[in-house]
């Protein structure tokens, strides 16, 4: 029989990222492509089409060597049926993803939420290797997370478990995209830390949150936040403190409730540095139970951008060459 190979795809707003490995998992091809939403749907089909036909030509493998491919995508999506239900960066509802590709592709096609398969990217292929029972937490623009217990994905009934982005940490705090108040996405996302900026710039603070930006409060950032109070702005390294405050009590409430042994986190509010990890390390030590706390790790991502595609290529394995845990464990 010819060797046989997986492709993985990542889904994103702006970028989509392929990659095609071999059964080890070894990477032999990746490719990054615009997705160029603002074209429509069909084209952001034809571009994953284009994507996996060119990382498959330049690993020269036929169509039949390759006995899955798996696509993140943002959700709401069913991941047994293989559709998209609703992806508002792209303005997709009740998308047939897996049918359209594969018969496009000729491949079986997978297809799971691309925090969940971030996070089975770093227990296959990074930080979270030999942790059978681990969280992943990414806290960039939004904050999104993924669950793995007994080696294995939690999904939840209907496919939505690991949103701790909607987790409330303060009932009448600000409010969220999905239009509750006080998530802790609205409170500790690069996205709120922003806001407070412009907000306490607005009222003449933080001079130089303001200078980092360039002079142009529509211009601040979790990352000219982040420059300001490594220089020392006292305003911007209190912004800083409260969102990782928020974000220490929402990973406390995980480590009580579930008892993982290692909690991965990543995304650029986490490169902001030590500020952020010593503060939710202080509020997560005062707020765990004491066997819960002292058994749980937290660790740094080590895939960044790649751990979405990663793993979808550890999920095309599984289907492929080992545990089937896409359809059968919920
Ligand atoms: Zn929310």
């Amino acid at each position: 029989m010819p060797e046989q190979f997986v492709i993985g795809v990542d889904l994103g707003g702006t970028k989509i990222l392929t990659a095609l490995a071999n059964r080890e998992g070894h990477v032999l091809a990746e490719q990054k492509i615009p997705t160029e939403a603002a074209k429509g749907q069909q084209h952001v089909v034809a571009q994953i089409v284009q994507s996996v036909e060119q990382v498959r030509k330049k690993a020269g493998v036929k169509p039949e060597q390759v006995p899955a491919l798996a696509l993140g995508a943002p959700g709401p999506l069913d991941s047994c049926k293989g559709i998209i239900h609703f992806a508002p960066n792209l303005a997709w509802h009740d998308l047939p993803i897996r049918q359209v590709l594969e018969r496009r592709l000729s491949i079986p096609v997978l297809l799971d939420n691309d925090a969940n398969l971030a996070a089975l990217g770093e227990h296959v292929y990074g930080a979270g290797r030999g942790e059978d029972n681990m969280v992943y937490i990414t806290v960039s623009t939004g904050i999104g997370g993924g669950l793995i217990f007994g080696g294995r994905l939690y999904r939840g009934f209907a496919d939505v478990a690991g949103e701790i982005g909607h987790m409330t940490v303060f009932p009448d705090g600000p409010l969220c995209g999905c239009g509750n108040r006080g998530c802790l996405e609205a409170l500790a996302s690069g996205t709120a830390i922003a806001r407070d900026a412009r907000e306490l710039a607005a009222c003449g603070r933080g001079a130089q949150i303001l200078a980092a930006a360039g002079g142009d409060a529509a211009g601040i950032t979790a990352v000219t936040v982040a420059a300001a109070a490594a220089a020392g702005d006292n305003t911007a390294e209190s912004i800083i403190a409260r969102a990782a405050r928020y974000l220490g009590i929402g990973i406390a409430n995980i480590i009580n409730l579930l008892n993982p042994s290692l909690v991965v986190l990543g995304g650029g509010v986490m490169d902001i540095g030590e500020p952020v990890w010593q503060n939710l390390r202080t509020e997560v030590q005062a707020r765990t139970l004491e066997e819960a706390g002292k058994s749980a790790r937290l660790a740094a991502a080590e895939l960044g951008g790649r751990a979405g595609v990663m793993g979808a290529i550890a999920l095309a394995q599984r289907c492929a060459f080992g545990v089937m845990d896409n359809q059968t464990w919920k």
